[in-house]
């Protein structure tokens, strides 16, 4: 039965008449490009929790160490193809994908560990849904989060075997220390410059029928919607990778580059606005602006790193007015494409 007005859920939360909960603050946008003269605010989002730097840099920089002291074949092997090494890559990505996304999907989804506390949609993954391969959310979203490994594999393969035949412009921490480090900071910036473009131009219309429709299925989103993508999107989405090609680097920054691409996902579409141990800790996750990416599909293409969508008039900042004012130009557009 449709909901007909305003209730409250077991957590004492608000929730509309669709069931949906706002976090009821605006979406926040990372200071260093949005709001560079506010200084207080930048050395409070550089080196506070959450920030650019705690938790999730320091954890990606933790899985990219790993993964290139014990699990990267020796550049010696990588510099002539053979099905061995590239294997070992293909397999390696999708034991780290399993292991990443298996972690949020079991916390938020299987075991409900914070139950809908802090959960913008007020439903759990579809069930039963022709709308979804095997009729089931998770298990489509899991099938088509494989297919985006092959391609990640695909392209960290190609720079593995360019930087073993020294094909790719390279710069250690030993010769340059700051501009590696600078480097890495810089690369969730590029994932997202890129992102926006080519989320935009898969928002062209045949593109859209064609390609992205498959991502959008997940309105309601979870951990594993985020990589459920059509190949030819994942062909696009990863192309990121490819700036090494230009840009003098370590491999460990093309590394960061290709496993934030890869497992950023899962947690820019987890669906909660917080992640909750009990009744003390909560960790601000701030995945509100995508979020509403997918509740309103033509807003908020980039994300809050690299305010695109502001400059370019597509940011929804979660407000009613801004509710308002998309729904007009939703109309508008309908108005148009009749005339
Ligand atoms: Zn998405
Ligand atoms: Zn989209």
């Amino acid at each position: 039965m449709a909901k007909s007005k305003a209730t409250i859920d077991e957590h004492g939360q608000m929730r509309d008449r669709r069931g949906e909960w706002r976090p009821g603050r605006l979406v926040f946008l990372e200071p260093l490009l949005d709001r560079p003269s506010d200084i207080r605010g930048l050395l409070r989002w550089m080196f506070g929790f959450p920030g650019m730097l705690y938790p999730w840099f320091a954890l990606y920089m933790g899985v990219i160490g790993v993964s290139y002291a014990f699990f990267t074949p020796e550049f010696v092997v990588m510099q002539s193809w053979s099905i061995g090494w590239v294997l070992e890559i293909v397999l390696r990505n999708a034991v780290i994908l399993t292991l990443w996304n298996g972690v949020f999907h079991l916390w938020f989804i299987r075991f409900r560990m914070q139950g809908r506390k802090k959960k913008y949609n007020a439903n759990w993954m579809s069930t039963n849904n022709p709308t979804f391969l095997f009729n089931n959310q998770v298990y489509d979203n899991v099938f088509w989060s494989y297919s985006g490994v092959l391609f990640w594999s695909g392209y960290e393969c190609l720079m593995w075997w360019a930087y073993a035949n020294d094909m790719l412009p390279f710069v250690g921490f030993d010769t340059n220390p700051v501009y590696f480090c600078l480097l890495m900071l810089a690369v969730p910036f590029w994932r997202n410059f890129h992102f926006y473009w080519i989320h935009r131009l898969i928002h062209w219309k045949p593109l859209y029928d064609w390609v992205h429709y498959l991502h959008h299925k997940n309105v309601n989103v979870g951990p594993w919607s985020g990589m459920a993508m059509h190949p030819v999107e994942h062909l696009f989405y990863f192309s990121c990778i490819l700036i090494h090609f230009i840009v003098p680097s370590h491999p460990l920054h093309m590394m960061f580059n290709a496993f934030q691409t890869s497992l950023g996902p899962a947690v820019s579409h987890s669906g909660f606005d917080e992640i909750v141990f009990g009744d003390e800790m909560a960790l601000r996750n701030d995945r509100y602006m995508h979020y509403l990416h997918h509740r309103f599909h033509n807003v908020n293409f980039g994300e809050s790193n690299v305010p695109l969508d502001k400059w370019f008039g597509s940011l929804h900042d979660g407000s009613p007015e801004a509710d308002a004012h998309f729904r007009q130009v939703h109309m508008e557009r309908i108005k148009a494409r009749q005339a």
